[in-house]
């Protein structure tokens, strides 16, 4: 399985001198099975990039087949969805899945950033492509691009959004963007979700000061995304969703402490990798 980091930031785009290195785009990560599909996961700003590299294969020929993960709708998760350029294209087929509490539900929060007052081009309506959208049910495993997927709600805002849990064959990926546990950390459940992940992908928005300081925003700091690490005995952590206010240093600084952090408290052995905007990993 492949994995390719297409926008790695929270809350709001970055961009500038200061965060070229991770780079300024919103949360989008996509997956590349073994047998050759596509799950992309959450449609934040960077989906932009995405989907113009796609286009230069299958999916500007109108031929391509990819199924989207939304953890959740806030904008930092779906903004780039009206600029993923593949969804215009005649002939290309999506299969979306997210959190909502219908499927109508779903698609009426993607159609309502669409509206005429917010952008000027089209509505969900009138594309191109084929689109269907399904409302997850957390309870149930499902089939997505020949992969298993388990989804469960983390506490995060009013609503919670969504960890995924992606299995192909034996390899296993977690995405759990926007975590904002109580102080005893990830309830039990969730814990489950991450057990042995091969990856896990997990909301890092704040070094634990800041973690502490804007505790009421529904975020991780790092310290959370090592507990959460630790407790679910994974074999590699990816710090992901940083604050739009910290620089590439300050990055490289909450990095450097969650490998401090995971040395500390019994992860010696977890790997950890910051995201990075264009970085990819395989397992
Ligand atoms: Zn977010």
């Amino acid at each position: 399985m492949e994995i390719a980091f297409w926008g790695v930031r929270g809350s709001i785009p970055a961009p500038g001198p200061s965060t070229v290195r991770y780079g300024g785009n919103t949360s989008c990560v996509s997956l590349r099975p073994k047998n050759g599909g596509l799950i992309v996961l959450d449609c934040g700003t960077g989906a932009r990039n995405l989907g113009m590299t796609l286009m230069e294969g299958v999916f500007g020929q109108g031929r391509g087949e990819a199924s989207i993960l939304l953890s959740h709708a806030h904008w930092d998760h779906i903004q780039g969805f009206p600029f993923f350029v593949p969804l215009y294209q005649p002939g290309n087929r999506f299969h979306i899945f997210g959190g909502a509490q219908s499927s109508a539900m779903l698609e009426g929060i993607l159609e309502g950033q669409m509206a005429p007052q917010y952008f000027p081009v089209q509505t969900l309506k009138n594309m191109g492509a084929g689109i269907d959208i399904a409302a997850i049910d957390e309870g149930a495993a499902f089939q997505v691009a020949g992969c298993t997927v388990r989804a469960r709600t983390n506490p995060h805002g009013r609503a919670g959004a969504l960890a995924f849990r992606i299995e192909d064959g034996a390899q296993s990926v977690v995405y759990a963007s926007d975590a904002g546990y109580d102080p005893s950390g990830p309830p039990p459940a969730s814990v489950d979700l991450y057990r042995g992940a091969d990856i896990l992908i997990h909301d890092s928005t704040y070094t634990p000061e800041d973690g502490r300081r804007y505790a009421d925003r529904g975020f991780s700091s790092v310290e959370n995304a090592v507990d959460a690490a630790i407790a679910g005995r994974v074999k590699r952590l990816v710090l992901f969703h940083y604050d739009q206010d910290y620089s590439d240093a300050e990055v490289d600084g909450l990095c450097a402490r969650g490998r401090r952090l995971l040395d500390e408290r019994g992860g010696r052995e977890i790997e950890l990798t910051g995201a990075a905007e264009g970085a990819t990993l395989a397992i």
